[in-house]
C-alpha cells in the first residue's frame, strides 16, 4: 500500500513556520504581516473559505482585514477597495476571493491587485515570473505551491529525470503546477479534455497530478507502480449509505485502487485541500520580508 501524504501535517509545519517568522519580524522592529481578503455577495461556500483564511491568518499573528461587500457592489467601487490596499502599507497581501458576481469583471479586478500583493499569484506579473523560472520573487497560486511542498516530501528538492503528468490545465493549478515541475527538472506533460489516451498517459508518470474536478476519474491502473499520485480535486458525491440526503468528498482519484499502486498519495480530504491556506499564509508573510528589505524566507 502507499504510503499517505499527510497534507494536514505539513499545512501545520508550514503554519508553524509563518508563526515563527512573524515574531522573528516583530523582533526586527518590521511591520507584522497584513493580508486582506475581499469577498463580494453572499456565496455560501465562499463565506466559509474567507472565514478560515481570516482564521488562519490571526492564528499566524497577521494583521487580518476583512472587506465583506454586498452583491450589488460596483466594479468601480471593488476597483476603488483594492487600490485603497495597494496603497496601505499595513497589508502585504490582498485575496479576492472568487467567484465574483456576473457583473464585476474578475480579470480586471485580479490585474489591478498590485503584483507584490498578489499573494494568490494571478497577476501576470507572477505568472510571467513563473512562467520565466523567476522563482526567488514570484508569488505562486497557493494550490499548486502546496502541492509542490507534499511533493517535495517524498521525493526531495530536485525532480531531475522524473516524469511528471499533470491533467488539467487551468490557470490556478494545472498551468502552474506544470511549471513548477519544470523548474525542479522533471520532463512534463499537460494531459486535458482532448487528451488521446490518458489512460497510456498517466501510466508514465512517476508524478501524477490530478487537477480536473471529475470525481475519481483516474483509476487505479492508470497509475504507474511507485508513482507518486497528488489529487488536487475536491468532489461532493452523494452518499446514501450514511443517511439520506448525505454526501462525502472524493478527489478526482479513485483513491481506493490507486493507494495499492501508487508509492505515495495523497488521501482527499487531508492532502492538498489543507495546504491551500497555509500557503496563502505563507506567502504573505514572504510579502511582509520583501516589504522590510529582508530575504524572502523559504517553505
Ligand atoms: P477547471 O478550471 O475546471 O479545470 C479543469 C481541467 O480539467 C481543464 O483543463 C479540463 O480540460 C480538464 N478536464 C476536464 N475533463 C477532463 C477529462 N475528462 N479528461 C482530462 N481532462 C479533463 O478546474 P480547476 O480550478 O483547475 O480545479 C480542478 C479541481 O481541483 C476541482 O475539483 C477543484 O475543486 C479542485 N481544487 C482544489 C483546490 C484545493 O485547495 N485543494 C484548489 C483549487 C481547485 P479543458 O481545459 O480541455 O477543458
Amino acid at each position: 500500500m502507499a504510503e499517505v501524504i499527510d497534507g494536514k501535517s505539513v499545512a501545520e509545519d508550514v503554519v508553524q513556520k509563518v508563526k515563527a517568522l512573524t515574531a522573528d519580524l516583530s523582533a526586527k522592529g518590521a511591520t507584522r504581516p497584513g493580508l486582506a481578503v475581499v469577498i463580494v455577495g453572499e456565496d455560501p461556500a465562499s463565506q466559509v473559505y474567507v472565514a478560515s483564511k481570516s482564521r488562519t491568518a490571526k492564528e499566524c499573528g497577521f494583521h487580518s482585514l476583512q472587506h465583506t461587500l454586498p452583491a450589488e457592489t460596483t466594479e468601480e467601487q471593488l476597483l476603488k477597495v483594492i487600490g485603497d490596499l495597494n496603497a496601505d502599507p499595513s497589508i502585504h497581501g490582498i485575496l479576492v476571493q472568487l467567484p465574483l458576481p456576473r457583473h464585476i469583471d474578475a480579470g480586471k479586478v485580479i490585474q489591478t491587485i498590485a503584483p507584490e500583493k498578489d499573494v494568490d499569484g494571478f497577476h501576470f506579473i507572477n505568472v510571467g515570473k513563473l512562467g520565466t523560472g523567476e522563482l526567488e520573487t514570484a508569488f505562486v497560486p497557493c494550490t499548486p505551491a502546496g502541492s509542490m511542498l507534499l511533493i517535495e516530501r517524498v521525493r526531495g528538492k530536485d525532480l531531475s529525470g522524473l516524469n511528471a503528468v499533470v491533467v488539467g490545465r487551468s490557470n490556478i493549478v494545472g498551468k502552474p503546477m506544470a511549471n513548477l515541475l519544470l523548474a525542479a527538472n522533471c520532463t512534463v506533460t499537460i494531459a486535458h479534455s482532448r487528451t488521446k489516451d490518458l489512460p497510456a498517459l498517466a501510466r508514465t508518470a512517476d508524478i501524477l497530478v490530478a487537477a480536473v474536478g471529475r470525481p475519481e476519474m483516474v483509476k487505479g491502473d492508470w497509475v504507474k507502480p511507485g508513482a507518486t499520485v497528488i489529487d488536487v480535486g475536491i468532489n461532493r458525491i452523494p452518499a446514501p449509505e450514511k443517511g439520506e440526503g448525505k454526501s462525502r468528498l472524493v478527489g478526482d482519484v479513485a483513491y481506493a485502487d490507486a493507494a495499492k499502486v501508487a508509492g505515495a498519495i495523497t488521501p482527499v480530504p487531508g492532502g492538498v485541500g489543507p495546504m491551500t491556506i497555509a500557503m496563502l499564509m505563507a506567502n504573505t508573510v514572504a510579502s511582509a520580508y520583501l516589504a522590510a528589505g529582508l530575504k524572502r524566507p523559504s517553505f
